[in-house]
């Protein structure tokens, strides 16, 4: 928690997945911690604390928040980059600067809600809409982008007027702490962004509190399927971010220099740890052979292993289980070539590395095909025509991200319509911005992080309808349609 450190729970030791070495310790919260934290984000939602600032003071305390993030930015890297053994660069780069974009863009969004325009749908009546937060949302976080993913859901929930309770991943909750401290920092009342740390049991005591109005949660389809069901009895409404398994469609007509250097970053980013890493590479018959030598060439030279080295393209998994988990993939993909990787690093007997990995020989329906490996693990497929791509990018119950590679603009969007994911890039793989929505279909989940979509997961809508002539009731009516008389 921010402000009230949870005392009680069993520590649990951090750590540097490059070094396995412990950073530090951090509690698990109980049940009854969190029922603590949740009252108390429930009496800073009630009293207005927050929810009844206007929104351009909203707007401004998050805006201060976000450059308090930026003057700690270097401080914020280093500790994700220790932390989660993402490379420097990213998370120098990328997650912290994006993180702080998204701050910026909900302390905007926040002053900008759209809805439907009020009138008289009814005559002798005005109706309005109001649009308003929902109370305490309980926001569940992942290991891959632990800051990036906290402030995906704390910015548009606390822009809206909610209070949060902010789980981090038990195994990377430092630079979410340093979120809740930033956020009292910059003047957001006490209670109002809570942070809570722990595992699945913290996690679902939030899940089922009843104080907690909403759930956003970003994570695995198992657990977002439990998710589903701890949230059921109190009728929480919730967002949810699950697994994926790209396809990278490469068609005969695509720059396959590009795409090959495409395929590589997409498929290794995050060391593969990616919920829209291109994981699935459906290549065009005539030109799988000269495409697959692009991408092993490209994969030669990723540069794996110190996070804390600028020059390094790859660190390690995040953790031994999620190394064991990819070599168990690979070990059961028993017909299946391996033409790169396949193994830890010998350079690199510390910490939990896997070299780039790239798979051939394997069938549409294959276990590595279907299941998400979140890990540097990438497969090649080939298709036969466009009819043939469609149908093996939608096979799989997953529907996050895709991409198009080709130079057929009527082609590309043809299968931009019908690939069912809920985003498809053309000519590249992975840029995301706040302005856009992010989320899935299928067992991908539903609901959207980033842009003025995830405004509208963190506020619900409220029919306010007044009568405007001051005359008594004239019939039994009840809608507009039809002879009120
Ligand atoms: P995870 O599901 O194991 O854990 C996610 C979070 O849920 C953690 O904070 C964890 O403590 C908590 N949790 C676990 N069990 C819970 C329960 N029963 N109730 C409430 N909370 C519980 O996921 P992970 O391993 O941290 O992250 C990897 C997964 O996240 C991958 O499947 C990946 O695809 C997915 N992911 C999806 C997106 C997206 O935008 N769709 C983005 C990033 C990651």
């Amino acid at each position: 928690m921010a402000k009230k450190t949870a005392k009680t729970g069993a520590p649990r030791a951090i750590l540097n997945p490059a070094t396995e070495e412990v950073i530090t310790e951090c509690p698990d919260a109980s049940a009854a911690e969190v029922d603590r934290v949740v009252t108390a984000a429930k009496r800073a939602f009630d009293d207005g604390r927050w929810s009844r600032k206007s929104p351009s003071e909203r707007s401004a305390a998050l805006l201060k928040l976000a450059s308090l993030m930026e003057a700690e930015a270097p401080e914020l890297a280093a500790l994700e980059s220790k932390n989660a053994g993402k490379p420097m660069k990213l998370a120098a780069d990328g997650d912290i600067p994006f993180a702080i974009d998204n701050l910026r863009f909900f302390a905007g969004a926040a002053r900008h809600l759209e809805g439907l325009a009020s009138a008289e749908y009814v005559p002798g009546y005005t109706s309005i809409i109001r649009r308003e937060p929902l109370g305490v949302a309980g926001l569940i976080a992942p290991w891959n982008y632990p800051l990036m993913m906290s402030v995906w859901k704390a910015a548009p929930a606390l822009a809206a007027g909610n209070t949060v309770v902010l789980k981090p991943s038990e195994l990377t909750p430092l630079t979410t702490i340093e979120f809740g401290r930033l956020a009292l920092e910059a003047g957001i009342p006490e209670c109002v962004v809570n942070v809570v740390t722990g595992a699945g049991e913290t996690g679902k005591a939030i899940t089922q509190h009843p104080d907690v109005a909403l759930i956003s949660f970003t994570g695995d389809t198992n657990t977002g399927r439990a998710i589903m069901g701890q949230s059921a009895p109190t009728v929480k409404r919730c967002q949810l971010e699950l697994g994926g398994k790209a396809p990278f469609i490469v068609f005969a007509d695509a720059n396959l220099e590009a795409a090959a250097a495409g395929a590589a970053v997409a498929a290794f980013v995050n060391s593969g740890q990616d919920c829209t890493a291109a994981t699935r590479l459906l290549v065009q018959e005539s030109v799988l052979k000269r495409f697959t030598e692009g991408l092993l060439a490209e994969t030669a030279r990723v540069r794996v292993g110190d996070p804390s080295s600028r020059k390094t393209d790859m660190g390690p998994l995040i953790s031994r289980e999620q190394r064991n988990r990819v070599e168990g993939f690979i070990k059961r993909a028993k017909g299946a070539r391996i033409l790169a990787g396949g193994r830890r690093p010998e350079a690199l007997p510390r910490g939990f590395f896997y070299e780039p990995t790239v798979v051939g020989g394997v069938a549409v329906d294959d276990d590595i095909m279907q299941n998400e490996v979140f890990g540097p693990v990438t497969c090649i497929a080939p298709f036969k025509d466009e009819a043939d791509a469609l149908a093996k990018a939608n096979a799989v119950p997953f529907g996050l991200a895709s991409s198009v590679w080709t130079s057929d603009v009527q082609r590309a969007f043809r299968m931009a319509a019908g690939i069912r994911a809920g985003c498809v890039w053309i000519n590249d793989h992975l840029p995301l911005t706040s302005e856009m929505p992010h989320g899935g279909v299928k067992q991908s989940g539903f609901g959207k992080d980033l842009s003025a979509y995830a405004l509208h997961e963190f506020t619900t809508v409220k029919h306010v309808m007044l009568e405007t002539t001051g005359a008594a009731r004239k019939g039994w009516h009840y809608t507009a349609i039809g002879d009120p008389a």
